[in-house]
């Protein structure tokens, strides 16, 4: 994958400086996701009120919309420390354990791609999650045996891009479940508005919306499209990003005017073009365009699936006519003959 990628491309070191330095801290700058926050809310002001840890919650969605800012915006507004690991990394159960004893009372334990957490692991998380305690392992071989040890009252908030992987006995053990949504062009031009406030980028209503548009629905593309529309701005122009230099930037990225970048165009017209509009399997997808499955089904087919271009069957993913519209395409005839 190449770096360059705005949707998926590992993060550059001062990407990942940038992201904290426009990561809103509370819930009142965080612009949209309004059913989340509303529940939030009353969840962190009723357990304040009782004096007990927030319930264990599940963020699920997309990448990019804001779930890891969520999670320490929640730790913030609780007053608590947050600690942040991520499924595939926690291999033991050893490992997990000397986590979980480290949390202090109402502390939050951020784990992001929960669903990949290993068998073992998960196990361990049960009996933490309803019983705050773990079982230790002491010694080795016909000698071990295990121990409880009794944890302190924490908030395990998960994060998932992929809920439906989660098991049934892990997702009954979270009291509360919150959706990502993608977001609207006028929430992504609060975002765009904010984060150019934050690093002094003299912006336009009109060219923060132009960015708006064309972010694909997603928060984190919505703040790097605007440091490359910054950089062609302060080249091209005088610094300020209007609509003409948005315009211009992003149709330099090959960014379309419904957000889709290059590979989103390429999946598409393989499935036209190679599978004849499908139904074709994902694994044959991923070879066929260069991309890996994962990055395919997790970051690319959401908001082809959302904007309606894109449909998974049972059989495989089929290009829509919607689809065939976008490229100026006509999509073969099926179904019943017309009457006339
Ligand atoms: P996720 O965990 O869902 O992949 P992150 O929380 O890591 O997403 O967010 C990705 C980037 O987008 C971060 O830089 C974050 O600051 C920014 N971001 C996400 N949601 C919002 C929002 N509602 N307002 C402003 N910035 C946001």
């Amino acid at each position: 994958m190449s770096d360059d990628n705005i949707l998926s491309g590992a993060p550059a070191d001062d990407d990942v400086q940038y992201d904290d330095q426009i990561r809103p801290q509370r819930l009142e700058e965080f612009p949209g996701q309004e059913a989340v926050k509303e529940k939030l809310r009353i969840s962190i002001a009723a357990a304040k009120k009782r004096g007990e840890p927030l319930d264990h919650m599940l963020l699920s969605g997309p990448p990019g919309l804001g779930k890891t800012t969520l999670a320490r915006i929640i730790a913030n507004e609780m007053g608590v420390d947050i600690k942040q690991t991520s499924g595939p990394v926690i291999e033991r159960q050893a490992d997990l354990s000397a986590i979980l004893t480290s949390l202090e009372e109402f502390d939050v334990l951020f784990i992001d791609e929960i669903h990949r957490l290993n068998h073992a692991v998960e196990e361990t998380l049960y009996s933490a999650m309803e019983d705050f305690e773990v079982d230790i392992m002491l010694g080795k071989g016909p000698t071990a045996r295990s121990m409880k040890i009794g944890l302190k009252p924490f908030t395990l908030i998960g994060a998932t891009t992929r809920s439906g992987l989660l098991t049934p006995p892990l997702r009954a053990r979270f009291g509360d479940t919150c959706r990502f949504e993608f977001y609207s062009p006028e929430e992504l031009q609060a975002i765009v508005e904010r984060a150019a406030r934050i690093i002094n980028v003299p912006v336009e209503p009109d060219g923060a919306l132009e960015i708006a548009a064309r972010s694909r629905g997603t928060a984190r593309v919505a703040n790097r499209l605007l440091r490359r529309v910054r950089d062609f701005a302060e080249v091209k122009g005088d610094g300020v990003v209007t609509r003409e230099i948005a315009d211009a930037a992003l149709g330099l990225l090959q960014i379309d005017a419904l957000g889709l970048d290059a590979m989103d165009r390429q999946i598409l017209t393989t499935v036209i073009e190679k599978f004849n509009g499908g139904p074709v399997g994902l694994s044959s997808l991923a070879v066929a365009v260069g991309e890996e499955r994962q990055t395919l089904e997790e970051v690319h087919e959401p908001y082809l699936i959302q904007l309606g271009f894109l449909k998974r069957t049972p059989q495989g993913r089929v290009a829509t006519p919607l689809a065939y519209k976008h490229f100026g395409m006509t999509p073969p005839q099926t179904g019943e003959p017309q009457l006339f």
